[in-house]
């Protein structure tokens, strides 16, 4: 395992978040639009929700920020990751709830949504930075999208957000090797 169970965790959820923009979605429209589907993003997050316009859109915010973030080299990304812990005035402490083991946050929860996503990707990030890891946060190979994953992998080396683009870049390939062979 490279990360910690809950660091993993929150990485994927901002992957998951970022992967809802039209250009990495698998539907190809943006996933995110209506309060519905903000409900259903994050069924699994506990504490504050307004259910409202403003949080939509504050998430929606976090989701840009939070995709420019990942594409940073190792120092910008330490000076982001301090920027959202500032601005949040987060303060880490150990807690327990809805039948979880201890683990930290550093927001209370009835902080905002956005706010609280925001810390919680950071808290994650100074895990990846602190061991020299941002190379694993990727963006998928393929041209037509911009779809954001974590390599897990051994040897560094995947390059697709999702098996279908991986699939599909093969695919175009091997037509277009066949073709120059006609
Ligand atoms: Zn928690
Ligand atoms: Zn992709």
């Amino acid at each position: 395992m490279l990360f910690a169970p809950d660091t993993e965790e929150a990485l994927q959820f901002i992957v998951d978040l970022a992967n809802t923009t039209a250009t990495a979605s698998r539907s190809g429209a943006d996933e995110l639009t209506t309060l519905a589907e903000l409900d259903a993003l994050l069924l699994t997050y506990s504490g504050r929700k307004d259910r409202d316009q403003a949080e939509l859109r504050a998430v929606r915010e976090t989701r840009d920020l939070l995709r420019a973030v990942w594409t940073l080299d190792r120092d910008d990304a330490v000076e982001a990751v301090n920027r959202m812990l500032r601005e949040a005035r987060a303060v880490p402490y150990l807690t327990r709830h809805d039948g979880s083991d201890w683990h930290i946050h550093a927001t209370e929860p009835d902080a905002p949504l956005a706010e609280r996503i925001r810390v919680e990707a950071a808290m994650a990030l100074i895990d990846v930075i602190r061991m020299d890891e941002t190379g694993r946060l990727r963006v998928c190979d393929a041209d037509d999208c911009d779809g954001l994953f974590i390599d897990l992998s051994r040897n560094g080396s995947r390059r697709f957000c999702s098996v279908r683009c991986g699939n599909r870049v093969n695919m175009t390939a091997f037509r277009a090797r066949k073709a120059e062979k006609q």
